[in-house]
């Protein structure tokens, strides 16, 4: 196969035009174009204000985005964008598509837990974070929607993460929020001596770090947290897994990683500035 190159996003907010405006001047500046774009969730696909009440989160934070002048039409995705749900999205309309599907040209839910191919790489993707209730019993099914909390419709379930483990091995692991002990010791005064402080020991959680190591995959990218941070994780019967945990779109090219594919379907980071 052809080389190519692709995107990795953060969690978006509903700006898709700030997104895809990042996106335009990456491939301007350096003349390459992406064959394809992949998103860690809080993406918000709101089409309409019935989407929006469908979300988990604060009223401050309850805001319709760009996506509507998608549907409508006035703007476009330029290539084909893949996002996995995270804890603030429209599950009212989501889960209408648990298997995922195309909501709009080149613009594609992944679906709660599902396995993609993509030019070449198999691509796994798990739509959620981890909600304890959520995880160990059930989810609230759709039609329960009217008399439930939105918050439960946020979390991903274990029949969800076994199913991705029966994909092993995938090449790509798409996640929103981190996998448990992923920082490392060096790295974490990092996290420390910030305005807000991050409790090291509260970060990401067990079931996504599970993913990781038996599914070993070569890239895993994740968000949620709203801040940049990545290392390489070697594997204990050898290989390594390079993780991106992403900013959020607002902090621009911090929630961008470009990627490279070569011939034999090797992965390498390229820069993100021009
Ligand atoms: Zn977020």
């Amino acid at each position: 196969m052809e080389p190519y190159f692709f995107a990795a996003v953060g969690d978006v907010h509903g700006c898709m035009n700030r997104m895809n405006d990042l996106l335009a001047g990456w491939c301007k500046a350096t003349g390459n174009t992406l064959a394809f774009v992949l998103q860690v969730g809080d993406f918000e696909a709101h089409r309409h204000e019935q989407d929006l009440a469908t979300m988990a989160a604060p009223a401050k934070y309850r805001t319709l985005g760009d996506f509507k002048d998608y549907v409508s039409g006035y703007r476009q995705f330029l290539q084909p964008t893949y996002f996995i749900g995270g804890n603030h999205e429209p599950y009212g309309y989501l889960d209408t598509m648990p298997s995922g599907g195309e909501l709009i040209d080149n613009c594609h839910y992944f679906g709660r837990a599902a396995v993609k191919k993509i030019k070449g790489q198999k691509i796994a993707g798990l739509s959620g974070i981890y909600v304890e209730d959520i995880y160990t019993s059930h989810r609230a099914p759709l039609e329960r929607m009217s008399s439930t909390s939105n918050k439960a419709y946020i979390g991903f379930t274990e029949n969800e993460v076994l199913q991705l483990l029966e994909a092993e091995p995938v090449d790509i692991l798409l996640l929103h929020d981190w996998p448990k002990n992923i920082i490392h010791p060096e790295d974490k005064a990092m996290f420390q001596g910030r305005r807000r402080a991050i409790d090291i020991s509260s970060i990401g959680n067990e079931p996504a770090r599970i993913l990781v190591d038996l599914l070993k995959p070569k890239l895993v990218l994740c968000g949620h947290m709203h801040f940049r941070y990545q290392r390489t994780i070697p594997h204990l019967s050898g290989g390594s897994t390079s993780l991106f945990c992403l900013a959020d779109i607002r902090q621009e090219f911090k929630a961008l990683a470009f990627f490279r594919v070569d011939e034999e379907g090797g992965i390498s980071e390229v820069s993100t500035r021009r």
